[in-house]
């Protein structure tokens, strides 16, 4: 451990962090605890204050993390059936594609944590050679089982044969204890003016003031760190990439699920509404029918829920 790391240290800069919003909670899986989110003086990152350890953190994920979609429910059927359609492609057209699944192009993916593998059919269907890291076994061997190639590995010790010509980090950077490593192991695994494609909640978001501590991203435990696009930038650029595009969106599940937590959440209590197939869809399709305007706007201003990010590995 990096001296940086001490709980009351800015996981990026090692600026002081002040505790900023106090008494959260699990609103998704009802993990027990109470947690704290503080910000750091110098550079606005909010982080987990204080930082749980790699082994806590790595216990919580086994006791509570529901990896993919690998029951039978009819909200996992009714996902597969969405996400197996045409429908599909034109809702994340008007919702925005925070996974990069309509990105076209060529060459070498890696798709950092990887899961069941329905990044990796969209990649490759889009032209590119894809291949995955996942560390939970069941989930690897699915994809595994599907055809692609998944490496069981963290990214720090993932050595692969070739580099990559893209490496995706679709909502991952928000749940390590070391973003700056995680980057630098990123760049290590990119061919030169190899590109990342990252995508993270916004800490600048409207919503986040809005919906206050009921805010879905706060995702604690899971979510260590919150971006904004000012710090991410910074973070990217003392990582060794620059900076090509950074985007804004908002998409409808994520203000859904808000809504959820604000409604419905409970201490200790995992919240069943959010896998409620009917309920979770028909506040998405009002979320876009009727507040598109002020998803669009807060996007134009930099304050949507979700960045998307292009770099290029300098
Ligand atoms: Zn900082």
């Amino acid at each position: 451990m990096r001296g940086k790391k001490h709980a009351s240290r800015c996981l990026v800069c090692g600026g002081k962090v002040n505790i900023s919003v106090k008494g959260l909670f699990d609103a998704r899986f009802g993990a027990e605890g109470r947690y704290n989110v503080g910000e750091c003086a110098s550079c606005g990152l909010l982080q987990l204050a204080p930082l749980p350890s790699q082994g806590a953190l790595k216990k919580l994920y086994q006791r509570y993390y529901n990896f993919g979609g690998s029951g039978k429910g009819a909200y996992t059927g009714a996902r597969r059936l969405f996400f197996d359609s045409v429908l599909s492609r034109l809702w994340s057209f008007i919702d925005g594609d925070i996974s990069f699944y309509d990105r076209k192009g060529s060459g070498r993916l890696l798709d950092v944590g990887c899961n069941e593998g329905r990044g990796l059919a969209r990649y490759e269907k889009n032209g590119f050679q894809a291949e995955g890291l996942e560390l939970n076994e069941k989930a690897a061997s699915t994809a595994s089982a599907a055809g692609f190639t998944v490496h069981t590995a963290l990214l720090g010790e993932f050595r692969p044969a070739e580099p990559f010509d893209v490496v995706v980090l679709s909502n991952v950077l928000e749940h390590v204890l070391d973003p700056i490593e995680l980057l630098e192991d990123a760049s290590r695994v990119l061919k030169p003016g190899g590109e990342l494609w990252i995508s993270c909640p916004n800490a600048a978001s409207w919503q986040r003031a809005f919906f206050s501590k009921a805010w879905i991203n706060w995702h604690v435990p899971f979510h260590t760190a919150h971006f904004s696009g000012k710090n991410i930038r910074k973070l990217l650029d003392a990582a060794g990439f620059e900076v090509k595009k950074i985007k804004n969106e908002s998409p409808a599940l994520w203000f859904a699920s808000s809504v959820v937590s604000k409604l419905f959440s409970r201490h200790g209590k995992p919240t069943t509404q959010m896998r409620n197939a009917m309920l979770m869809a028909s506040l998405m399709l009002f979320t876009r029918g009727v507040l598109f305007p002020a998803l669009w706007l807060g996007n134009l201003l930099g304050k949507g829920d979700c960045l998307v990010i292009t770099a290029r590995k300098k």
